[in-house]
């Protein structure tokens, strides 16, 4: 079993998406372990995005992850690091595969709905950094 950690966006939450996409998440097998919903303020954005700090599109994508409230999530399967950025498709959702998440429910580049740790070492930063000393369920 591996465990990643889930974003459903401020955009997606703002369009009444999130029960949907939670209804995906479970039907693609996942087990929701933590859940919380969350209005990140800029300066915690910025810490989660501090990754891309250098990139041109910090300044605006950190204002959008503190734009209105999000749903953070700790996800657990088998790959599921892997498997949940399947089900998300690409970043841009006019790149992202037929029937994921970003193609259905993602508007632009930067509105793309969901968010999902790339790797195990930014798994466990994403985990701790939104549920810290948290012991997650099961
Ligand atoms: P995430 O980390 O949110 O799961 P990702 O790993 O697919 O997405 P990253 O390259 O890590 O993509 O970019 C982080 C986020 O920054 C993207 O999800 C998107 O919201 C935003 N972003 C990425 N590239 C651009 C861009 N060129 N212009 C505007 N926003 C962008
Ligand atoms: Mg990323």
């Amino acid at each position: 079993m591996e465990r990643t950690f889930a974003i459903i966006k401020p955009d997606a939450v703002a369009a009444r998406h999130t029960g949907r996409i939670i209804q995906r998440i479970e039907e693609a097998g996942f087990q929701i372990r933590a859940m919380r919903m969350r209005h990140l303020s800029k300066a915690e954005a910025e810490g989660f995005y501090a990754v891309h700090r250098e990139r041109p599109f910090f300044p605006s994508l950190t204002t959008f992850m503190s734009s209105g409230p999000s749903v953070v999530m700790a996800l657990e399967a088998p790959d599921a690091i892997r498997k949940w950025r399947t089900l998300m498709g690409a970043t841009d959702p006019a790149k992202a595969d037929a029937g994921t998440l970003r193609k259905e429910f993602g508007r632009s580049i930067e509105n793309n709905a969901t968010h999902g740790s790339d790797a195990p070492e930014t798994a466990a930063f994403e985990l701790g950094y939104f549920f810290p000393g948290i012991d997650l369920i099961g």
